[in-house]
Order: C-alpha cells, then sequence, then structure tokens
C-alpha cells in the first residue's frame, strides 16, 4: 500500500494537501498535534470522495514522539510505504526581536525546522531502500525574503530551504526528489488575525490565496512526472515579489 504522511493535516494547507493526494489514489496518514475532531474531519472528507487514510498523532516538535510514534508506525506496517511526505506542520508567533522571548525563538524553529528533520530523516530511510520517494517542504515567502516581525519564522523557513537543497543533491541519484513551496498569504487559521482588506492592496492579483492552491502545487510535485525537479522553491503568493 502506498501511502503519503502530511504532518499538520488537520487543518489548513494541510487538510486541502490530504485531500488532494488523496484523490492521486495515495492512502493518507494524517498528522496533527492536538485537534482530533479536526483530523477526523479531514479523513471524513477523503471518505466521503472515495479514498482512506488514517490518523497518525504525534508532535512534530518533539523528537522522542516522533521516534516511538512515526517509528512505531513504519515498524509496525512493513507492508505499507510512505512514498510522499509532506512536511506542512507549522506555527509562527510573532514580535520584533529586540522584544522577542527566548520561549518564542525555540517553539518557532523546533516546530518548522527540528521538526523537519527529525520526521524526514526517519521517512527517507524506507525510500532509499525502495528508490522512490517524494519530500515536499511547506515553507513560506518570510523565508525567502524575511518578513519584520518574523525573525524566528523567517530563520526556520530558510533554514528548510537550505535543508531541502543539500538533501536534493543527497538522495537524487535514488530517485527522490526533495522541494519546498513557498506560500504567500494564505486563508486559514494562522491568517485569520491579519487584514486581507488592507493586505490584498500589495498582492498583484488581489486577494488571498486558498489551502487548494498550494495542494495544487503539492500535489504537482508529489506526481511521478514532476520526476525531474528537485531542489526547488515554488512560490504560491499570487505575484508577491519574493
Ligand atoms: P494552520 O491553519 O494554523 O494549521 C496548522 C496545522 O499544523 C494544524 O493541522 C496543526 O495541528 C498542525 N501543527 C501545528 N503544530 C504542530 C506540531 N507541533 N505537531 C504536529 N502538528 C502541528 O496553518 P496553515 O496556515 O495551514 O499552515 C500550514 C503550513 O503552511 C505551515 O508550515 C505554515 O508555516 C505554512 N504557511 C502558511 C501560510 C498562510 O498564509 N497560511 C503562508 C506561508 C506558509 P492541530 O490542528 O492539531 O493544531
Amino acid at each position: 500500500m502506498k501511502c503519503a504522511l502530511v504532518t499538520g493535516g488537520s487543518r489548513g494547507i494541510g487538510k486541502a494537501i490530504c485531500i488532494r493526494l488523496a484523490d492521486m489514489g495515495y492512502h493518507i496518514l494524517i498528522n496533527y498535534r492536538s485537534n482530533e475532531a479536526e483530523a477526523n474531519n479531514t479523513l471524513a472528507q477523503i471518505r466521503e470522495k472515495g479514498g482512506d487514510g488514517e490518523l497518525l498523532q504525534f508532535d512534530v516538535a518533539q523528537r522522542e514522539e516522533i521516534q516511538q510514534k512515526l517509528g512505531g508506525w513504519i515498524e509496525a506496517n512493513a507492508e505499507k510505504t510512505i512514498e510522499v511526505l509532506v512536511n506542512n506542520a507549522g506555527i509562527k508567533d510573532d514580535g520584533l526581536m529586540m522584544w522577542m522571548k527566548d520561549s518564542q525563538w525555540d517553539s518557532v524553529l523546533k516546530t518548522n525546522l527540528d521538526g523537519f528533520f527529525f520526521v524526514t530523516r526517519l521517512v527517507i530511510n524506507s525510500m532509499i531502500i525502495k528508490r522512490y520517494g517524494r519530500v515536499i517542504n511547506v515553507v513560506s515567502l518570510s523565508g525567502l525574503k524575511g518578513l519584520p516581525g518574523q525573525t524566528n519564522y523567517s530563520a526556520a523557513k530558510a533554514g528548510i530551504i537550505g535543508a531541502t537543497k543539500a538533501l536534493a543533491q543527497e538522495i537524487g541519484r535514488r530517485n527522490i526528489t526533495v522541494n519546498a513551496v513557498a506560500p504567500g498569504f494564505i486563508k486559514t487559521d494562522m491568517t485569520e488575525a491579519l487584514n486581507e482588506k488592507e493586505l490584498k492592496a500589495m498582492i498583484p492579483v488581489h486577494r488571498f490565496g486558498t489551502p487548494e492552491e498550494v495542494a495544487h502545487t503539492v500535489a504537482f510535485l508529489a506526481s511521478a512526472g514532476a520526476s525531474y525537479i528537485t531542489g526547488e522553491v515554488i512560490s504560491v503568493n499570487g505575484g508577491l515579489y519574493s
């Protein structure tokens, strides 16, 4: 059975990615941190459309938990192969650097950057053995150009972009591609507090994007046909300069 693991699949962009990859025939492993009800909602929507999957709860900021729960799943499900990994789980906790607390820096770096490392290191093992895989990292415009008030988040996302390019070179010969998708402003819980009316003035297409528009790009990179694209960052930002 071919599986796709999507971290942070319970809400927003991750949820749209789960639904889209299920349409491609993948059995979806829906990871989430705490919102089991929304994770179940994602699964229900996948099943409504004739697909299937399962919930896989773990906190991507906790390396022992990743080892125990994701590692445990991999060991217990030898007949299932994770062919696609989407590192999507992420948080932001904004503030100007001069007032940023240690805890804001630590939590954002741990969730976004450490999470990418510990999850990916576990999952690429079997991709290397099977000589096929797709790793897609959801980064951000913030990691490309830097945004004031987001030194922690920009650093984390820029770190993942560097790692994407390095890992792509390490495992390209094994038929595994590693790419990143960099959304701009997308309508989700994460951007709920932002003023779209004001911000859309600086976006060439003049609106926030949808989770489905990001999922479409992720699905393209996950497809077998995207086999000669690796180490790339594709922006999905309505034309915002990056
Ligand atoms: P969201 O609506 O806030 O959803 C976040 C998702 O990540 C939820 O499923 C949440 O799980 C999960 N999550 C958070 N921390 C986690 C942890 N420690 N372990 C496991 N899962 C965790 O966010 P979103 O807007 O869809 O963002 C998804 C990704 O896109 C993030 O990496 C974000 O940085 C990136 N991004 C978003 C935008 C945007 O405009 N929205 C722009 C650029 C980049 P629970 O439901 O259990 O809390």
